[in-house]
């Protein structure tokens, strides 16, 4: 019976092979950090084509989907979870517009790129896309449960 907001909401954040081949993932680790959130799972990997095709699988009638997957394994993703209040809905705010011509200046991907091609980072659009995409590219004992010196800090 804690009055605290649910402390259990992730998310999955990708730093895509532009962001990784542009020296990007220190900072937007930084803005996930600041905002408050809770890193529980973190590795890089080169993906196969097998779990981008599933990590994409709503998009494989899309014209762009073969230029997607050989975008997306072109070279190593940095894969993380993210846990904290909202953080589904308050990351895909800090991503911005999946158009980084329509995405507002202060977004990761308003700050970082230009095409929607190359779109710097991946982050889960609900709880539930949120919830099967870790189950994907994570096994349970690689996401951690770790105490917070302060849970005020991060609720
Ligand atoms: P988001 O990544 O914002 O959730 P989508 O799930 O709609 O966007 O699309 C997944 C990814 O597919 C985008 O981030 C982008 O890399 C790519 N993509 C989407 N639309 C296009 C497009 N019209 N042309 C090229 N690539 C696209
Ligand atoms: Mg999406």
């Amino acid at each position: 019976k804690s009055s605290l907001p649910d402390v259990k909401e992730r998310t999955l954040i990708a730093v895509k092979p532009d962001g990784v081949q542009r020296r990007f993932i220190g900072q937007i680790i930084q803005r996930f950090e600041q905002r408050g959130f809770k890193l529980v799972g973190l590795k890089m990997l080169q993906a196969s084509e097998d779990l981008l095709s599933q990590h994409y699988s709503e998009l494989r009638t899309k014209p762009f989907y073969p230029r997607l997957l050989k975008y997306m394994s072109s070279g190593p993703v940095v894969v993380m979870v993210w846990e904290g209040h909202k953080v589904v809905q308050t990351s895909r705010t800090m991503v911005g517009h999946t158009n980084p011509a329509e995405a507002l200046a202060g977004t990761i991907r308003g700050d970082f790129s230009f095409h929607v091609s190359r779109n710097v980072i991946h982050a889960s659009d609900s709880e539930e896309g949120a919830q099967r995409e870790i189950q994907l590219w994570f096994k349970g004992r690689e996401l951690l449960n770790w105490d917070c010196c302060d849970q005020s800090l991060t609720l």
